[in-house]
């Protein structure tokens, strides 16, 4: 039994030597930090992440450029810092993090694309907290939510059901074996395809990693295993069971990836149920101490992190080959260029037109249809006056749908937007951040996000923000009252207390995030997703890189692994001549081998 574990774990240990190699001979050569590892960094936003664009700025002798300043730009940057390179990140908004940052309006702190994290980061042991203690030089630490982590709900008139996901495999099996008490080889089966899909991981790091040719080979031989990646969630779930509630169970945080189950892959269903299976978790401090963090472990290699620095334009030489950007008509100069501002505006709007025969395959895969997300998201700010234990808000989130169907309440609001929105997610940072009631005495802020269609909003795009004309201000009161009344619904004891309320659209992400189409999970993570060879660090362009969210999967977690994975296509010969850090290998090895109480059973 042992030996088959062993066997089956195989890959995933080749995949933990590979990815191990991601932090390679960094410690051997780390520069000293001035931020001794046990000081937290002072948890406002701080100045470091806001320093503007100016030429003055720019350090000489660059080593690396990195656009774009989310979690897939920081985990590259700083791994590349702490291999002694100099690095410069170039972000488009007015604060560095992506979709970490936070942002304050009235006195309230909100945060903006990081709720919740799993991977058992609370682990210090674990993959996942290794990388980010790595990155932030122990800068951030992690409050575990609630043991019971999400709530899903579907409500239809008066009526209301409920299913409690608590942290631990055993558990939610358990909770699910007591639910549908007839559905138990289904239900075996399902963890058994989590647990296969988390396996086949490897190849599909593997086939991001290789060269091109190397890369066909990994996925022919991983044909077999790779099955799950390119099936939709409900061909999978719908072989093994036609009990529609369990498959809406099953499926509760598609919202989280941005594709219902009819449409999205199986894999990233799976990935997300393995990834929350020990538990939820959120950065002591908020989002933005990832930033505050990682900005000083690129200074302290020399580089720089600037905003207000829109990079307009990838400079390319006549032999294909990238040696810097241009921005605000000025142009900087380096040996690598990387961009982790997606695919999409990469190679459409970066690259100029005469290199784009080389990119053709790039331009004609992100035609696809299948590659394009289903849906975008609406955010309303919320800030309420009150006393967290007095209001009774809970370290959790919720997620409320019209029915567990949820390919038709998709399908019902996109042809009719007056009808129930098809999910709404609601959370209280100021509840889940232990600090957070020091910096903001009084107030509690909650997140409540729904799903939302670019077209609906796409007419508004190019009119100026804040200032979108009276029509755009109606459309968001209409659906800021949607928002509301589910609030109010699921927390009544919050009316009356509201201070402060503010909804960003899909155009508000493009304006601030460079989304493209309001997709703020990159590309489509449907089964095409999966079979686009080009979707991958390398690109045809020499020394021009890709990175973040639209590498590996989406997610905080995605995207950093997404830094990890260009990390080793930049530096793999550093990384074989200088081997792999001990640290790195013992939490693959953790990962590998969990303790029991991690296990997926
Ligand atoms: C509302 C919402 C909630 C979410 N909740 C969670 C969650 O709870 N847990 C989780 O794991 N994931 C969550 N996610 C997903 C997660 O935030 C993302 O997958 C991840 O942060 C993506 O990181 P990234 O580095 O790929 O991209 P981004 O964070 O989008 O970073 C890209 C950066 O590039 C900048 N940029 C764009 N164009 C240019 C340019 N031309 N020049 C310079 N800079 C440019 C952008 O401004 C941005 O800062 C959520 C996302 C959203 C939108």
């Amino acid at each position: 039994m042992r030996h088959e574990k062993m066997v089956e774990r195989i890959p995933a240990v080749a995949l933990g030597i590979a990815v191990g190699a991601a932090t390679f001979f960094l410690v051997i050569k780390r520069k000293k930090s001035n931020v001794s590892n046990n000081d937290m960094v002072d948890n406002n936003i701080d100045n470091i992440t806001k320093q503007g664009f100016s030429m003055k700025k720019v350090p000489e002798n660059l080593d690396m450029i990195v656009i774009g300043s989310g979690m897939g730009g920081m985990t590259l940057s700083a791994i590349m810092a702490k291999a002694g390179k100099k690095v410069l990140v170039l972000e488009q908004h007015d604060v560095a993090g992506g979709n970490t940052h936070t942002f304050e309006e009235n006195g309230y702190e909100f945060d903006t694309g990081l709720h919740y994290i799993g991977g058992m980061v609370g682990d210090k042991r674990s993959l996942l907290r290794f990388l980010f203690d790595y990155i932030t030089d122990n800068g951030v630490e992690w409050e575990q939510m609630d043991n019971t982590y999400d709530i899903a709900v579907t409500r239809s008139g008066t009526e209301r059901e409920e299913f409690r996901i608590r942290s631990g495999f055993k558990e939610y099996k358990s909770d699910l074996l007591n639910r549908f008490p007839d559905e138990a080889n289904a239900i075996e089966t399902y963890f058994k395809m989590v647990k296969e899909v988390q396996h086949s991981v490897f190849y599909l790091f593997m086939m991001k990693m290789c060269p091109s040719f190397f890369s066909k080979i990994v996925r022919w031989i991983g044909h077999s295993k790779l099955q799950l990646f390119h099936k939709t969630t409900m061909e999978v779930l719908s072989g093994l069971t036609t009990n529609k509630e369990l498959i809406g169970v099953l499926t509760y945080m598609w919202g989280d990836y941005g594709e219902p189950p009819a449409r999205g892959s199986f894999a990233i269903n799976a990935l997300l149920s393995y990834h929350f299976g020990n538990g939820a978790f959120y950065p002591v401090g908020g989002p933005a101490m990832i930033a505050n963090n990682v900005v000083r472990v690129i200074e302290n290699a020399g580089g720089k992190v600037l905003v207000r620095a829109p990079v307009t334009s990838i400079l390319v030489d006549k032999n294909g080959k990238a040696y810097g950007v241009e921005i605000k008509r000025n142009r900087i100069h380096a040996p690598i260029i990387v961009s982790t501002i997606g695919a999409p505006q990469t190679f459409q709007k970066l690259i100029p037109e005469d290199q784009h025969h080389r990119i053709q395959k790039q331009l004609e895969g992100l035609k696809d249809p299948n590659v394009a997300p289903a849906i975008s998201l609406m955010s309303l700010y919320v800030g309420i006056e009150g006393d967290a234990k007095e209001l009774d808000l809970p370290k959790r989130n919720l997620w409320v749908f019209p029915s567990w169907e949820h390919d038709y309440n998709c399908a019902v609001f996109k042809k009719d937007a007056s009808k129930p929105l098809p999910a709404v997610f609601i959370s209280f940072s100021s509840v889940k951040d232990p600090t957070y009631n020091e910096r903001h005495p009084g107030r509690q802020v909650a997140l409540v996000i729904g799903p939302a269609y670019y077209e609906d909003f796409e007419k508004y795009k190019d009119l100026r923000v804040k200032n979108r004309g009276d029509e755009y201000v109606k459309l968001k009161e209409k659906m800021t009252k949607r928002l509301m009344d589910c609030l109010f619904q699921e927390y009544p004891q919050l009316e009356g207390k509201i201070n402060y309320i503010d909804l960003g659209t899909p155009v508000s992400c493009d304006y601030y995030l460079g989304n493209h189409r309001g997709a703020i999970y990159g590309l489509s993570h449907s089964p095409a997703r999966f079979q686009c060879d080009w979707l991958r660090p390398t690109t045809p362009i020499k020394n021009l890189y890709l990175s973040g969210q639209d590498v590996i999967v989406t997610g905080i977690t995605g995207a950093a692994f997404g830094g990890v994975m260009s990390a080793i296509s930049i530096s793999m010969s550093s990384m074989l001549r200088k081997g792999v850090i001990i640290g790195g290998m013992k939490a693959f090895m953790f990962e590998l081998f969990p303790p029991k109480q991690y296990q997926i059973i």
